[in-house]
């Protein structure tokens, strides 16, 4: 009998992922992807840093107590401050587990815990067992183990054993390690811990050098058994190990590592593209998986010969990673039902409470467009979520321009308290109708954003295709980004910005 050994999917979108710039989340926001990694079947979800801040600990308690199946895990300092924040928050779930980590190299020793190696040695042993008394299940990090001396991480790795840990996780903290060294780093623990046997391996990279995936295969190959990773690999910088790539090469070449998951990869496709709407952190095109080019026959031109020989360029079929395939296309005849299926068909989870309005919402496009594309229907799915507190939404919008004498906007906005605000028409000289959008926008919400980036593509194909536009700004410090679709991309723009400004009053709710 060949039973393949089960590699352990960690999620940490909720905590690693959430800390990407401008990728903060409501907690009705964290709730619903939390939901969506439950039914992609992961086994842990780390659903924050209770000790953070109030916010941070509320996610992490109301997840717990929500979600059932998969383990809920929290991250702690070695403190038993943040060990007992931990503990409550997770307490009500019998199925949790408690993060504890210390850093371990030599720099951060030195430049950031000011602390001698017998401390750091001690603060691992006795993180690990207050954790332990609260609970069974207790997973340790030594930060920034790549970059640590061997000996002492082994030093470390055996105190935290001795105290009890179930799991030991050897982070890439700063993304700088390569596969071969990594692989013999994970040889060396296992081979020279004592007691390696009762314990978990686990992998934490990221990707500065774009090599988070492949420094994961890595430890895999070298006897880890965990892997924690996030959703479109999101997280600080350049991001975490992605959860979707991990997955499909270990699906994908099977025969090669004899590994399975949990995962059900039919999910992948509908949860990046929840998280990425969720984020406003848009997934590259050419991202590997879930990009939108990763399967090149979805193009017209490519379909023909694709259809005969799919297998000489298909390593994996779209429909493996959840990407819908029908030719059937939605109109201004189909019904709720239809609407319904092909929904459920693309794999989104869509509430009574959403239906409504997202249906609404397509038959609103379906006048202004021919043809419904499944590209559309995602979009509209996308932006129906109703757990979103909008301060701000647009009730009309009118511009005209031209290129002898600039633009103007006339916009109405509804504020939630339901009162309609105008902007006053005001004749711009050498800007354009998106300029003048956002200007009024401004003007009437009292905002001055610094605008970094507007970008635009279509959602589908076709002259009536609608527009997406993403806009990144900066407000005090830090990055925001949104997007809009519509088949006016005047519109796409104003949305987009809203969704920006209406993220950033989410924002301050939380602080
Ligand atoms: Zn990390």
């Amino acid at each position: 009998m060949n039973q393949s050994k089960e590699v352990i999917i960690f999620d940490t979108t909720l905590r690693d992922g959430e800390q990407a710039p401008g990728c903060s989340m409501t907690l009705g926001e964290k709730l619903k992807i939390a939901h969506a990694l439950k039914d992609l079947n992961v086994n842990v979800i780390e659903a924050g840093f209770a000790a953070a801040s109030p916010g941070d600990f509320e996610a992490v308690n109301t997840i717990a107590k929500e979600i059932e199946g998969p383990t809920i895990c929290t991250l702690a300092r070695c403190n038993p401050d943040d060990i007992e924040q931990a503990h409550k928050a997770l307490e009500a779930n019998p199925n949790r587990r408690i993060h504890v980590f210390v850093a371990t190299s030599e720099i951060h020793l030195k430049h950031k815990l000011n602390m001698a190696k017998e401390e750091v040695l001690k603060a691992a042993y006795e993180g690990v067992k207050m954790a332990k008394e609260f609970c069974d299940n207790v997973e340790f990090s030594p930060e920034d183990a790549s970059r640590t001396d061997h000996d002492f991480l082994t030093e470390v790795v055996n105190a935290a054993i001795d105290a009890g840990a179930t799991t030991i996780n050897i982070p890439d903290t700063v993304g700088y390690t390569i596969p071969y060294e990594f692989g013999e780093l994970f040889n060396h623990l296992i081979t020279n811990c004592e007691n390696a046997d009762n314990v978990i391996f686990s992998v934490h990279c990221h990707d500065d050098l774009g090599l988070s995936v492949a420094n994961s295969l890595a430890a895999l190959e070298s006897g880890a058994r965990q892997v924690e990773c996030t959703i479109n690999g999101i997280g600080e910088r350049a991001g975490n190990t992605s959860l979707e790539e991990v997955c499909m090469a270990v699906k994908t070449r099977k025969e090669y590592f004899d590994f399975h998951t949990s995962i059900d990869t039919t999910k992948l496709y509908p949860t990046s593209r929840l998280v990425s709407s969720i984020t406003g952190m848009h997934v590259p095109r050419n991202k590997a998986i879930v990009g939108d080019n990763a399967f090149s026959h979805e193009a017209g031109i490519h379909q023909h010969g694709m259809l005969r020989h799919a297998s000489t360029y298909e390593i994996m079929k779209p429909q493996d990673v959840g990407i819908g395939r029908s030719n059937l296309v939605l109109g201004k005849h189909s019904g709720r039902h239809a609407f319904l299926d092909r929904v459920k068909e693309l794999g989104f989870e869509i509430s009574k409470d959403e239906l409504d309005p997202a249906f609404k919402e397509f038959k609103k496009l379906a006048d202004r467009k021919k043809e419904i594309f499944d590209s559309d229907i995602e979009a509209i799915v996308l932006n129906a979520d109703t757990s979103r507190l909008n301060t701000w939404e647009l009730v009309d919008l009118e511009t005209s321009s031209g290129s002898s004498w600039g633009a103007l906007a006339d916009l109405k906005l509804r504020k939630i308290d339901g009162t309609v605000h105008e902007s006053a028409t005001e004749k711009r000289r050498s800007s354009g109708p998106i300029d003048s959008v956002f200007n009024a926008i401004n003007q009437i919400t009292g905002y001055n954003l610094e605008l970094i980036n507007f970008e635009i593509h279509s959602v589908s194909v076709g002259e009536d295709a609608q527009g997406e536009v993403t806009v990144t700004v900066n407000f005090d410090g830090q990055d925001y980004r949104g997007h809009g679709v519509s088949t006016d991309i005047i519109e796409s723009g104003a949305l987009a910005y809203l969704e920006v400004i209406n993220r950033i009053e989410r924002n301050r709710e939380r602080h």
